[in-house]
């Protein structure tokens, strides 16, 4: 059996975005940033110049980088960073650049309540084992993936206050190791 994928969102899990707003957690370092898509969302909303647009705080905690790599996964980003985050948080976090989800569509309804990614990353795994980790998602997307993926999945929700935690990786760790080869 390949190596599971680890689907990892950057907002919410590696950047605990709603932690008190002008309080950063523990371990964490503050960073301020200019993606692209960033900018360009700020020029739309605020009617401002690129210049003008103030760079997106992004708080990360320096150990997650080892740690991630660390398990044993195939990384994936898996957020609507997309290819950004190999710009602007692989280097931060101690990360090589990663394959990304690149989706068709973002932030879209879906008929079932499911989250906006949930079937289009089921879609790029392509029957390969893996673990989304992500702040969005419900059980009603772990529902869906059991019943839709042809091989073992794991979903972990990280909650976007206090992004991954100790346990989050215990529990990805044990995940991988339970993983028997030629059974689902
Ligand atoms: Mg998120």
């Amino acid at each position: 059996m390949p190596r599971p994928l680890l689907l990892l969102d950057v907002d919410g899990p590696l950047n605990p975005y709603n932690a008190k707003p002008h309080r950063r957690p523990e371990g964490y370092l503050t960073h301020r940033v200019r993606p692209a898509s960033w900018i360009a969302r700020q020029m739309q909303w605020q009617h401002r110049p690129a210049d003008r647009v103030r760079p997106l705080r992004l708080w990360l905690n320096p150990e997650h980088g080892p740690a991630l790599l660390a398990l044993p996964y195939d990384l994936v980003w898996c957020t609507t960073w997309t290819d950004e985050a190999n710009t602007w948080v692989s280097p931060l976090l101690g990360l090589p650049r990663l394959p990304y989800v690149d989706w068709p569509t973002m932030h879209q309804g879906d008929p079932e309540d499911l989250h906006w990614k949930t079937r289009h990353l089921v879609t790029w795994a392509a029957g390969r084992p893996f673990a989304w980790v992500d702040d969005e998602l419900t059980e009603r997307d772990t529902a869906w993936i059991a019943a839709h993926h042809p091989a073992p999945a794991l979903t972990v929700h990280v909650d976007h206050r206090f992004g991954l935690q100790p346990e989050h990786f215990t529990a990805l760790a044990e995940w991988a190791a339970g993983l028997v080869p030629g059974r689902s």
